[in-house]
């Protein structure tokens, strides 16, 4: 699905990814970890085609991606959810939804469906759909910013952070939601501070540090992987 080969990220002097080479296979779920500053984002922009790599390449299902403008990447099948929601706040919920269909501005019929879809998978946004994005809770923000991810209709959805700040039970609802989305068949990269619950649902796992790739391993050998227990995991 996804294939990054030697990507070099360079913020003016300072090299923020170094060679980094990773996949994400069909139907996969996999996370990434890594310390604040570790190069996630980065990672995820490089992908999404908002910062160019000044190395390497990155390849989505056989296509070259590498340095193409960001709707080129969402047009192939690859959307983002970025860190901290970024939702318009004063747009109502279905502006909101709306406005990650914008590449498929043409298919009318296609955005209903997948509308439909979305409010399946969130029933409550249906009741909320008029309210302005910035006056629903936290786990309710991050409802709509996971729905208008989806309603780019990824093959690929890149999640950075989706638990960030939302309280215990919160946070449990938007793994299964985001498990459920990738047992109906889309792959997903999710960067994650939360390992241990981001870990349960994956099937592999890279840790990043310094802008590296440092490890790798299947959900088995990451949780029971002492170094990842220790820095990432907790006793
Ligand atoms: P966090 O979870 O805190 O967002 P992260 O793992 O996503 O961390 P990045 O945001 O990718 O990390 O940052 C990687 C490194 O690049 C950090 O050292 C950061 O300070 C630096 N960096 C990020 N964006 C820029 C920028 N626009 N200009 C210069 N340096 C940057």
């Amino acid at each position: 699905m996804l294939q990054l080969d030697h990507v070099e990220v360079c913020y003016g002097a300072f090299k923020a990814l170094k060679d980094v080479s990773m996949t994400v296979g069909q139907g996969e779920l996999v996370v990434l970890l890594g310390a604040n500053g570790a190069g996630k984002t980065t990672l995820f922009n490089a992908i999404s085609g908002l910062i160019k790599p000044s190395a390497g390449d990155i390849t989505v299902e056989g296509q070259s991606l590498t340095g193409a403008k960001p709707s080129a990447v969402v047009s192939a099948g690859v959307v983002q959810c970025p860190e901290g929601r970024k939702l318009f706040p004063q747009m109502s919920v279905m502006q909101n939804l709306l406005l990650g269909a914008y590449v498929h501005r043409r298919d009318k019929a296609g955005i209903q469906q997948k509308l439909r879809e979305v409010l399946e998978l969130f029933p409550i946004l249906e009741d909320k759909k008029d309210q302005p994005a910035g006056s629903l809770s936290g786990g309710q923000q991050q409802m709509v910013a996971i729905g208008r991810a989806l309603m780019g209709r990824p093959r690929l959805l890149l999640l950075d952070e989706p638990s960030l700040g939302l309280a215990p039970l919160v946070v449990k609802q938007v793994f299964e939601t985001i498990s459920r989305i990738n047992r109906q068949g889309t792959s997903v990269l999710l960067a994650e501070q939360n390992a241990f619950a981001a870990l349960k649902i994956a099937h592999r796992a890279y840790v990043i540090e310094g802008g590296r790739l440092v490890m790798e391993g299947d959900q088995a050998a990451m949780l029971g992987n002492e170094d990842v227990r220790k820095a990432y995991i907790g006793a």
